[in-house]
């Protein structure tokens, strides 16, 4: 092969590898981006869980203290079922509408919870 033609066959050589770095380099961009995206995505999911993950600890002690304050106006002589709310309550016996609330207050409240959780997941 002449040196002319050895000339032009390199330099199609070298065209054709600068339009294979030029493609990668695009390839590696896209990449770039598309990890950037991601890792944006997932700052925000992660405030997002976080975010429900403390709403559903203050509504367990919301229920917590909500049975804590119901039992105490039991206990200073109050009603506190649907039947008798706010009424007086005779000391020497108990209700059993107001026991029948505070026995089920919880696990009601957690039962809820339960549905709701079941519910996310969907
Ligand atoms: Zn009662």
């Amino acid at each position: 092969m002449d040196p002319y033609s050895q000339l032009a066959q390199l330099h199609k050589t070298l065209e054709a590898m600068t339009k294979t770095v030029a493609g990668l380099e695009n390839d590696i961009l896209d990449a770039l981006k598309e990890n950037t995206e991601l890792k944006v995505e997932n700052q925000l999911l992660r405030e997002k869980v976080n975010k429900l993950m403390t709403t559903s600890e203050v509504s367990e002690t919301k229920t917590k203290s909500g049975l804590e304050s119901l039992r105490q106006i039991y206990h200073s002589g109050y009603h506190i079922c649907n039947m008798y709310y706010g009424s007086h309550r005779d000391a020497d016996s108990d209700c059993m509408f107001c026991l029948d609330i505070l026995d089920h207050f919880v696990s009601r409240a957690s039962a809820i919870k339960k549905r709701a959780d079941h519910a996310k997941t969907k």
